[in-house]
C-alpha cells in the first residue's frame, strides 16, 4: 500500500521522532501550524477516524494514552489541542488515521 505515513513508521521516510511505543508513533510536522506542531499515528494502517471500529480501538486508546506524555515530553503544561481531519470537507490530506498536537501559544478560539 502506498501510504505516507506507514512509510514514514517504517523508517523509508525521515521523521523528527518525538515518542514511540509499541503502538504508535509520533513526529514533528514538517509543516508546523503552531510553535509546536507534532502528529500522533497508529502504527497499523487505519485511514482515519471514520475508521475507527470495535475492531481497532485499541491503537486509539494506546494515542490517547501516549498524548498526555507526548505533550508533556513538548512543554506543553499550560495546555493544547489535539485535532483529527477526516475526509474531504475535514480537508484530512494524508489517509493515515493521525492525531495533531497543537500548542507553545494560546490558540485561536475558532476550530472552523
Ligand atoms: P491532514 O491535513 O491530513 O490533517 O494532516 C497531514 C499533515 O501531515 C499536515 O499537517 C502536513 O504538514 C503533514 N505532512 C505531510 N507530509 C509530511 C511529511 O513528509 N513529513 C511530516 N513530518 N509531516 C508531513
Ligand atoms: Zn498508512
Amino acid at each position: 500500500m502506498d501510504c505516507l505515513f506507514c512509510a514514514i513508521i517504517n523508517g523509508e521516510i525521515p521523521s523528527k521522532k518525538v515518542y514511540e511505543d509499541d503502538s504508535c508513533y509520533a513526529f514533528l510536522d514538517i509543516n508546523p501550524q503552531a510553535p509546536v506542531h507534532c502528529l500522533v499515528v497508529p502504527k497499523t494502517h487505519i485511514a482515519s477516524a471514520d475508521e475507527i471500529d470495535e475492531q481497532n480501538a485499541q491503537a486509539v486508546a494506546a494515542i490517547f494514552t501516549a498524548i498526555p506524555k507526548i505533550a508533556d515530553q513538548l512543554g506543553l503544561q499550560n495546555g493544547y489541542r489535539v485535532v483529527s481531519n477526516i475526509g474531504e470537507d475535514g480537508c484530512q490530506s494524508v489517509k493515515h488515521l493521525h492525531f495533531h498536537i497543537l500548542g507553545g501559544k494560546k490558540l485561536s478560539e475558532n476550530m472552523a
